[in-house]
């Protein structure tokens, strides 16, 4: 027998035990005549100790452990004379009999300990150390714990754990597919699912009306800290159901995790937010609602007065930052360098500070009179002593770098609370998004979404106006997930891909299995998908999914620990039927 307890498990109640324990050697300490050892495994570290008065040989034999060497330790468990009220073993220590070497250990290319010095590269490399630091450990458990509860609940509410294949053909998620060239099909490819839609759907057409799925899917696009090529979804699909089915259903979902995983509790509804009044609200369809700083349309009220940059925008809009009416001209400097960031792209920024003293002090003085400063001052309910800061442009982008710069202001003045949970549910999204580029309309979320009954007549007339009947999670300002009611109708279906530029040929040879399962009594169906690495990260408070991810890959999308992505042998090549020849590898 290896152990009979574990090194998180001993108690002031078990002195006098005789004990045996296995683990890893964190770290050795003489003191004395004496010699402790931390001994660690998954579930904690326990003190072990050796005198050289009364056992020289064995505090002899003790002295030339080294770091990471695997031991068993016998002994009895004692109380100690200095307690650690930090670890729960804290107030024992285990007086050893006798030690065996299972196995040395090299030392360690950095320090297994949550303070450690390995940076991340080097750790990533050697992932499998990193991991036995109690730091990776409890977001490792924690992903456990919450994929137990996720399928407990799911459960409770009728649903099937069903899988979907891996090896199929592209799905429209809006990124690049990863392809497996397929050896017995020469020349041909499967491509890895961005998600199991077309599957899950034609589930609820064999009628397995409650379907969901803890599922890696793949997308080959740009990495940022919240996104992996390969990721985790809890992927769902209803039947019968209509909008406000779905909403419940997930939300139950939702308040399930908070209660079990971190015994919080949302008791009200969380609010549904018309896509339309994020934007205009908060500048964003992910709004952090910990906070209010809402956005103001001032384009109407400025125009007219010369001011070029004014004149010229689409939109013209602001926040009102309470209390930073003080802000020195370094702060607004930097504050500027902000917006102008790529990432942001403002081409700079307008501000109004109403002094403690009541003047008004602006950065537009020229062109705009006291008068009109305290009309736009009323827009925001402004009071003596904030700083309303304007940016004006093109009306999306200006949005979009307001909710950043509102984002910022609310992390200086330290409103968004890491142990508060807002959230809400985004409805009523636009169904096609314009892109400039291609001048075309895309599916903004995917083409299978349903548009909104009411505004079925224009979906050929006035497209770009259509709402699409599609939702998403957002738990302070992270998109959590995000699903729809699909079409189920084969006429609507088609009519939607030639909408989205597809012939219909092209829409026949990439989803004709759907449409033919369409001809064969489709139920009304819908669904949603959670990026479960996401919420484990949220519910960590951590800002990264890769420390919720047992063996992440890097920013450029490599596994440095097996070195993958590598080339492949000329032998399997040639078995795959390929030949590789490599344009420009930068
Ligand atoms: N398949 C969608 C996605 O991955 C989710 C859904 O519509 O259910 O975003």
């Amino acid at each position: 027998m290896y152990r009979t307890h574990t090194c998180g498990e001993l108690r002031i109640e078990d002195i006098q035990k005789s004990v045996t324990l296995s683990g890893w050697v964190q770290r050795i300490r003489k003191l004395g005549g004496m010699t402790f050892v931390d001994l660690r495994d998954r579930y904690g570290i326990t003190q072990l100790v050796a005198d050289e008065t009364t056992n020289s040989e064995l505090t002899r034999q003790v002295n030339k452990l080294g770091r990471e060497f695997v031991i068993q330790a016998i002994g009895k468990v004692i109380e100690r004379s200095s307690k650690n009220p930090n670890l729960p073993t804290g107030e024992i220590e285990v007086q050893l009999e006798t030690i065996k070497l299972l196995n040395p250990s090299e030392v360690p290319p950095f320090t297994i300990e949550d303070e450690t010095d390995g940076g991340d590269e080097l750790r990533m490399k050697f992932r499998y150390l990193d991991m036995r630091r109690s730091i990776v450990k409890k977001n490792i458990i924690l992903r456990h714990k919450m994929a137990q509860e996720v399928r407990k609940y799911m459960d409770s509410q009728g649903f099937l754990e069903i899988e979907t294949p891996f090896l199929i053909k592209s799905t429209p998620e809006g990124a690049r597919d990863f392809v497996v060239p397929s050896r017995m099909n020469a020349g041909e490819f499967y491509a890895l699912p961005q998600s199991p839609q077309t599957f899950k759907q034609l589930l609820m057409v064999a009628g397995y009306d409650k379907y969901f799925q803890l599922v890696k899917c793949f997308r080959d696009e740009d990495l940022r800290a919240d996104r992996q090529p390969e990721f985790t979804q809890i992927d769902c699909e209803m039947s019968f159901v209509e909008q406000n089915d779905v909403l419940n259903t997930f939300e139950g979902l939702a308040k399930h995790l908070f209660k079990t995983i971190l015994n919080y509790d949302v008791s009200e509804n969380f609010p549904r937010m018309p896509y339309q009044e994020a934007m205009e609200k908060y500048g964003s369809d992910k709004p952090d609602i910990r906070f209010e700083m809402k956005l103001q349309n001032l384009t109407n009220l400025v125009k007219g007065k010369e001011f070029m940059v004014f004149d010229n925008a689409e939109y013209v809009g602001g926040i009102c930052v309470e209390g930073c009416g003080e802000y020195s001209r370094k702060q607004v400097d930097e504050l500027t360098e902000f917006v102008k960031k790529p990432q942001i792209g403002a081409k700079g920024l307008i501000y109004v500070k109403y002094n403690n003293d009541n003047t008004i002090k602006s950065s537009v003085d020229k062109f705009y009179n006291t008068n009109d400063l305290i009309e736009w001052g009323k827009k925001f309910n402004a009071k003596t002593g904030d700083l309303i800061l304007i940016l004006a442009g093109e009306k999306n982008s200006t949005l979009n770098a307001l909710s950043e710069l509102r984002l910022e202001m609310g992390k200086r003045l330290g409103l968004p609370d890491k142990n508060i949970f807002k959230p809400l549910w985004v409805i009523d999204f636009p169904l096609l998004e314009w892109d400039e580029e291609t001048k075309r309309y895309y599916a903004m979320h995917h083409p299978f979404t349903s548009p909104k009954q009411e505004d079925m007549d224009k979906v050929e007339s006035n497209p770009g106006e259509v709402r699409a009947n599609a939702y998403d999670l957002v738990i302070n300002g992270v998109e959590i997930g995000g699903g729809s009611i699909r079409i189920h109708d084969k006429t609507l279906q088609q009519k939607m891909f030639k909408g989205l530029g597809f012939t219909e040929e092209e829409a026949y040879l990439q989803f004709g299995f759907l449409m033919n399962a369409f001809r064969y009594g489709a139920p009304p169906h819908g669904g949603i998908a959670f990026g479960f690495d996401r919420w484990v990260s949220l519910f960590a408070g951590l800002d990264s999914i890769r420390d919720v991810i047992a063996f992440p890959k890097n920013n450029a999308g490599r596994d440095v620990m097996i070195d993958s992505p590598a080339s492949i042998s000329k032998e399997q090549l040639d078995e795959l039927n390929l030949k590789v020849e490599v344009k420009d590898k930068s």
